[in-house]
């Protein structure tokens, strides 16, 4: 087992996995000290006027992580916990996933700490303005775009993009994840979720579960969440808890995804669904399953519950659902982990699909989204697969190994170092 400290920041956890893979591919002292380094970070303060008349300040970030193959990408959170060390390690994240599935993207990632279920519209719709008015600089087509995370959707996009056109004339390329009406890609908002659909059934098939009648858990109904379960339920699984904000659903049957699709539209929240008992969320972590899916939030899966974990494989839907510490503990314990590097790059694939289309002015259909889409995941699934075997390590470590050697070839062939 790697001995892993307790107590580490999210940006050493990323650079702990990051580290492994480093040394499988021998990666010199000096490029690992480039690929660890961020290339550019910004903290700014965001003065709202609130709805009570008081000045309230936030402070937003953007890291730029790494841009050798690509300009920089990575979705903006809007969450009280948000703060430089996660961002940091979000933005790192992005670089290793633009390049294991191959797509011409650096990493980024950026967030404002707040806490917008608390917040009107209009106070979310100036804050988002204000930020990008602070921070819209380092923004740019060829340079920085932005996209959903969380608690940030397709009209916070829409505002950024709105901003950012007023100085700097209509540039519907620089956010991903708008509404259609706005250069909105088909198939975006449903893209995150229907790529975690696509590597779950590759994974399961690896690892000998049977898709039909899989017993799933999924923690989170957002975006990613309520899309994976609604694709995973149309591939014949049985989504047996789902868990959000609000409470934790569970039915051993099977919940109706469908309807609660249904219930949970005009709220977003699942709060209220009969034909289902309620469970403590920690409960829908360690249950009795075959496929957990953690589709929330960050180190759910930690020491203390990480020797609880009954599912046979984990697909990391969010990222970095599990603690280094907590990888290891599974990895011992033969349970499978399918990294979020590979599970959930789907979203930003269709992003670079809406940013290739916001660039050539031009439209694809929703079947040609998807179609690419499902063409780039089981690529990189299938280079993932075959190297985890024949390096014979886990699924992350060679995710990671394929994406180092991506970027650290983009960084060794431009030089100027
Ligand atoms: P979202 O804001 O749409 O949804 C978040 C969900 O998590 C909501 O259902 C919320 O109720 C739930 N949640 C919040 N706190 C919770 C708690 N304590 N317990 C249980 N559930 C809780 O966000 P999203 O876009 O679906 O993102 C979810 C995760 O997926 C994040 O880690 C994000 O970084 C990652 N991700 C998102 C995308 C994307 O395209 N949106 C792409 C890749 C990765």
């Amino acid at each position: 087992m790697m001995s892993v400290p307790e107590k580490i920041s999210s940006y050493e956890n990323t650079n702990l996995l990051f580290d492994v893979a480093a040394d499988l591919v021998d990666l010199d002292e000096d490029m690992r000290l480039l690929l660890k380094t961020p290339f550019r970070e910004l903290k700014v303060e965001v003065p709202v006027r609130m709805e009570n008349g008081r000045l309230k300040v936030f402070i937003g970030y953007r890291v730029q992580h790494n841009g050798a193959r690509g300009p920089m990408k990575g979705g903006l959170r809007y969450h009280a916990e948000v703060d430089f060390d996660e961002v940091r390690s979000l933005a790192s994240l992005m670089t290793w996933k633009t390049a294991l599935v191959n797509i011409p993207f650096g990493g980024a990632k950026g967030g404002i700490t707040c806490n917008p279920q608390l917040m009107s519209d209009a106070e979310v719709e100036r804050l988002t303005r204000r930020f990008t008015s602070r921070i819209g600089f380092a923004f740019g087509v060829q340079r920085d775009i932005p996209a959903p995370d969380m608690n940030t959707n397709a009209q916070i996009m829409a505002w950024i993009m709105d901003q950012y056109g007023s100085r700097y004339g209509h540039t519907p390329g620089i956010v991903t994840g708008k509404p259609l009406a706005l250069g909105g890609s088909p198939g975006r908002e449903a893209a995150t979720g229907r790529g975690v659909s696509i590597i779950a059934a590759e994974a399961a098939k690896e690892f000998g579960i049977e898709m039909k009648g899989a017993r799933v858990a999924i923690q989170g109904f957002g975006n990613v969440g309520s899309f994976t379960a609604r694709f995973l339920h149309e591939q014949g699984a049985s989504i047996v808890a789902i868990g959000d904000a609000s409470c934790t659903l569970y039915n051993p049957e099977g919940l109706d995804v469908p309807a609660l699709l249904e219930h949970a539209a005009p709220t977003r929240s699942i709060k209220g669904f009969e034909s289902a008992e309620i469970i403590a969320s920690d409960e829908l972590i360690e249950l009795d399953c075959d496929i957990l899916i953690p589709a929330a939030l960050g180190g759910v899966i930690n020491l203390e519950n990480a020797q609880k974990i009954k599912a046979r494989m984990v697909v990391e839907a969010a990222n970095s659902p599990v603690t280094t510490v907590a990888d290891s503990i599974l990895n011992d314990r033969g349970i499978h982990i399918v990294p979020d590097i590979l599970a959930n790059a789907g979203g930003v694939t269709v992003s670079y699909f809406e940013w290739v289309q916001n660039i050539q002015v031009f439209t694809w259909t929703e079947e040609e989204v998807n179609e690419k889409l499902r063409r780039i995941m089981t690529r990189a699934y299938g280079d993932v697969v075959a190297l985890m075997k024949s390096a014979n390590t886990t699924m992350r470590t060679a995710a990671f190994m394929i994406a180092i050697q991506r970027v650290a070839e983009a960084e060794r062939l431009r030089g100027g170092f």
